[in-house]
């Protein structure tokens, strides 16, 4: 049988990491991603441009992985169209590898502003290793820097820049408040205290119109709707992403909010599997039809569509999609499942910075916010996951006395539970 998995990211890897350790080292599996280097960790490069990070310890996976894993790789190199009659997919460069099951592990791409200049030197999105390392390229010596974006991946923007010495950071909020898709409005205040005192800048319901450019095409400014112009050196667009479906829809493979799956992670395309950013999932909690973006979500789907498509069938568990963690300098903060329901209890201690939300659905806590102190963090996000009762325990979580309570149901009990030891995968 021959396997061929497109993308290495999250979903990718585990997907090559998968077929190999279950497959038996005499499958064969083709990579064609690209990624021209080896395999690493977007949600770490925020940290690259902070300096924390340098670009080695991005990587996910020890140098020469495609070799370790017997793994025929194409890198550097763009799949163009799949063939699904003929079971092929077309290379860029002109190439056709044949297979017998393929797994489109393509993605998400950032979404721009659609607005006029956007494309001057100096604009940028962060998705890529190759963006980071422009963005860090031009870094010293600005004075400021824009972004675009109040969600985590433009708040992280801005810490790094801040980190990376930019002396003034400024950052533009669509919304009212900060994080508004993940977090209430206290939560939102702490992460805005913590950030300002850093010495960033917001600028809330606001709206790009567009980026003005000198004649040579940098950036001078970026321009917003109420007429103010904001002198920049450097912007970052953080507007989110949408799901990277071309290759499927133009096979004819049915695609909604992301490639449509079944719950073997199958396409409706014959022997096509999809895994990570690129699908639609069904949220465990909301029953909402969502795009799937984590990397957790994404590692975890790439081990199951592996899993099915070697016909050792895995029903993938539906997720929770909500799901963020995210620390600035001390604050940590957590938003897992839903902001609202039923039954909401908070409480803020100000000596210790903290805030705590749950929200409750009967005897069942369907959602909750730590910020500040987040310890035990899985404990909460274990009786979200498991729905089993928590309402009497009510009082010990709103007060974070969660030690000696058990954990129940991990990330990977539903895949374990399937699974023997020694079908056991590597873990990232
Ligand atoms: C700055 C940043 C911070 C983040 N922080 C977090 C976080 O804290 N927590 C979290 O859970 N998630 C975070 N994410 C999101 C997380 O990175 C994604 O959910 C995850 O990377 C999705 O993995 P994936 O394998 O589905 O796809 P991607 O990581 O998008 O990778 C897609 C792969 O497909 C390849 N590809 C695409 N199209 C083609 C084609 N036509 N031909 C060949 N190859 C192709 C690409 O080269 C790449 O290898 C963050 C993302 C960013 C950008």
């Amino acid at each position: 049988m021959r396997y061929v998995v497109i993308g290495s990211s999250a979903a990718g890897i585990a997907a090559l990491e998968t077929l190999r350790s279950l497959g038996g080292p005499k499958v064969k599996i083709s990579l064609v991603t690209r990624d021209p280097g080896e395999p690493y960790s977007r949600c770490l490069l925020p940290d690259l441009i902070a300096g924390y990070k340098t670009e080695n310890s991005l990587r996910i996976r020890p140098s020469g992985v495609y070799q370790k894993l017997g793994v025929e790789a194409f890198s550097g190199l763009a799949a163009v169209e799949l063939k699904p009659q003929e079971k092929r997919v077309v290379l860029e460069d002109g190439r056709e590898l044949a297979y017998d099951y393929l797994l489109v592990a393509t993605g998400a791409s950032p979404v721009g502003l659609g607005v006029p200049n956007e494309e001057a030197q100096g604009v940028f999105t962060l998705r890529n290793l190759d963006d980071a390392q422009k963005i860090l390229a031009l870094t010293p010596g600005i004075s400021r820097a824009i972004v675009a974006g109040g969600g985590l991946v433009g708040l992280k923007a801005a810490y790094a820049l801040k980190k990376a010495g930019v002396p003034r950071v400024t950052v533009l909020v669509t919304s009212p408040r900060l994080l508004s898709r993940q977090l209430d409005n206290e939560a939102a205040s702490l992460v805005e205290a913590e950030l300002s005192q850093l010495g960033i800048e917001f600028i809330y319901n606001c709206q790009v119109t567009s980026f003005a450019a000198d004649h040579y095409g940098n950036l001078e400014s970026v321009v917003l709707k109420d007429g103010r112009e904001l002198p920049a050196d450097l912007a970052i667009v953080a507007k989110g992403v949408r799901p990277n479906t071309e290759l499927v829809e133009k096979a004819g493979g049915r695609v909604e909010r992301g490639i449509a799956v079944d719950r073997h992670l199958k396409t409706s395309l014959e022997d096509v599997y999809a895994a990570g950013d690129c699908i639609q999932v069904t949220d465990r909690l909301t029953g909402e039809k969502v795009n799937s973006a984590l990397w957790t979500l994404a590692f975890e789907q790439g081990r199951y569509a592996a899993a099915n498509m070697l016909g050792i069938l895995r029903p993938y568990p539906l997720p929770l999609t909500r799901l963020n963690s995210v620390r600035f300098g001390t604050l940590g903060v957590i938003s897992v499942g839903r902001l609202e329901g039923p039954e909401v209890l908070s409480r803020y201690d100000p000596l210790n910075l903290s805030y705590r939300r749950l929200v409750f659905e009967g005897n069942r806590l369907v959602g909750f916010i730590l910020a500040g102190k987040v310890d035990g963090a899985g404990i909460y996000t274990a009786l979200v996951k498991s729905g089993r009762p928590a309402w009497a325990l009510r009082y010990k979580l709103l007060e974070g006395q969660v030690g000696g309570l058990a954990l129940m149901g991990g990330r990977d009990s539903a895949y374990n539970s399937h699974l023997n030891e020694k079908q056991a995968v590597l873990e990232i």
